[in-house]
């Protein structure tokens, strides 16, 4: 049931002369969920004569501010904005393997592999396996061992897909909750050790010497973070072989498909980074896990570009949330026994906050990170050459919506270089009130959360 507040300010709405503006930036925000709020002005100048050419100010607007689409990637705070982020990201992975946006097409026939590379074991979790189309029991052992804390470590169960206890530890007070975080923490750290062990075999392989590589040709990377369900990060990355100015160049003969295999498989093998001993935990020492995936993409096989773009494209919009964490900040003064999330994200997210307070590891910002389970890289990266980039993309609508809001007479037709742009813009609050919240949720369809900060 709404509140007599909300549907009050719904009516207030309703009967507000500026209404048909106001439903204007709500159409415009293109279903945002919790849009930022702006209060600011922009003036066009003649730069000759100082003139003003043309003024906007947000006074003139409902509540007088603009409403804009927050952006976030993070599906779970904003479906719309997360889907336009996860289109972008379809299209800068798609460019960099068949070209477009920039790209040349010729870059489909440049060696390019998808490879996982997946979190070491902290201890025995609840899965599901299949085999054959069979699902097979989760970890069985007839000869079961019992752990210091009296749990056989067995289970015989066939789990179904979305039980909740996939991912969990047989034995909580076994598992390495300390390993699973620190290794979150240290997992951007691995990677860039692995891009540059990649380059140094890949060298080897081919007889030359770094220099010698980097004249011949240039490695190119998009990779996403994606969270099991046990709470660790693993890495599925596009990797790719160019000629010496990058995608509009040939990569060299022996660049082979092959010979680019041999060298990821090696270097992930061959990659640790190390975590001091701190009072109360040992030195630790992480690799890659044994799992390791490479495949060929090929435009005509088992794995196409679309399938990996898509693929790279939806782990894109999702977070640690999905592995039953917060999806906000946790303040190390939060009863973390209040928070209504299992046991085991609530184990990992309270190492964060022990592990976080240690000076020793301070840099770690275990503490700012706890509710990404100490993970604090960036979710989709890739390096500068792989093809074109979120910015341009975003560019492209903006240039294709200013291009429309012209032709419909809502700016005037300005050359960028011979006008002064003079504004000034500030944060005014973001979301919607109650009564607003109401009246979208009813033009809209979509349930929408209640006021969340929101200014007016
Ligand atoms: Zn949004
Ligand atoms: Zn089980
Ligand atoms: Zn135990």
């Amino acid at each position: 049931m709404p509140s007599t507040h909300a549907v009050a300010g719904m009516i207030t709405r309703l009967h507000d002369p500026q209404y048909a503006r106001w439903a204007a930036q709500i159409r415009r925000t293109g279903g945002c969920r919790q849009p930022i709020h702006l209060r600011g002005h922009v003036h066009h100048l003649d730069p000759a004569t100082g003139n003003r050419l043309h003024s906007y100010s947000t006074a003139n607007e409902p509540d007088g501010i603009l409403r804009v689409p927050c952006k976030t990637r993070r599906a779970s705070r904003c479906p719309a904005c997360a889907e336009t982020y996860r289109a972008d990201t379809y299209h800068l992975i798609r460019a960099g393997l068949v070209g477009g946006k920039g790209v040349p097409e010729t870059v489909s026939a440049h060696p390019c592999l998808f490879v996982t590379l997946t979190a070491p074991s902290f201890g025995t979790v609840h899965t599901r396996r299949e085999k054959n189309g069979k699902i097979l029991p989760c970890h069985a052992r007839r000869d079961a061992a019992t752990c210091p804390h009296g749990r056989v470590m067995s289970c015989t169960a066939r789990h179904g897909a979305d039980e909740q206890c996939l991912g969990e530890p047989l034995c909580p007070d076994c598992y390495d909750y300390a390993g699973s975080v620190l290794f979150n923490a240290m997992s951007p750290e691995l990677w860039r050790r692995f891009t540059e062990a990649l380059r140094r075999r890949l060298a080897k392989l081919a007889g030359l010497t770094q220099r010698e590589l980097r004249q011949q040709a240039v490695l190119s990377f998009a990779k996403v973070a994606e969270y099991q369900r046990r709470g660790v990060v693993h890495f599925h990355a596009v990797i790719r072989v160019d000629g010496p100015e990058g995608p509009a160049t040939p990569p060299p003969a022996w660049a082979t498909a092959d010979l680019m295999t041999d060298a990821v498989q090696h270097a992930a093998s061959a990659v640790a980074v190390t975590v001091p001993a701190v009072p109360g935990e040992p030195a630790r020492s992480f690799q890659w896990g044994t799992q390791l995936d490479i495949r060929e993409i090929t435009v005509t096989g088992d794995l196409t570009e679309q399938a990996v773009a898509a693929y790279i494209a939806k782990y894109a919009t999702k977070a640690a949330e999905c592995v039953g964490t917060l999806d906000r900040r946790i303040n190390p003064l939060d009863d973390l026994t209040a928070l209504p999330i299992r046991d085991h994200a609530r184990r990992l997210i309270a190492e964060c906050l022990r592990l976080g307070a240690l000076d020793e590891l301070a840099e770690l910002r275990l503490i700012k990170w706890a509710n990404m389970l100490g993970f604090r890289g960036h979710f989709s990266t890739k390096s500068r050459r792989y093809s074109t980039t979120l910015g341009d993309i975003r560019q492209e609508r903006t240039d294709y919506m200013r291009a429309e809001a012209i032709t419909t007479g809502r700016l005037p037709l300005f050359d960028e270089d011979t006008v002064l742009v003079v504004s000034h813009w500030e944060y005014a609050g973001q979301g919607f009130s109650a009564g607003d919240a109401l009246l979208v949720s009813a033009l809209t369809g979509n349930r929408l959360p209640a006021a969340s900060g929101g200014g007016s």
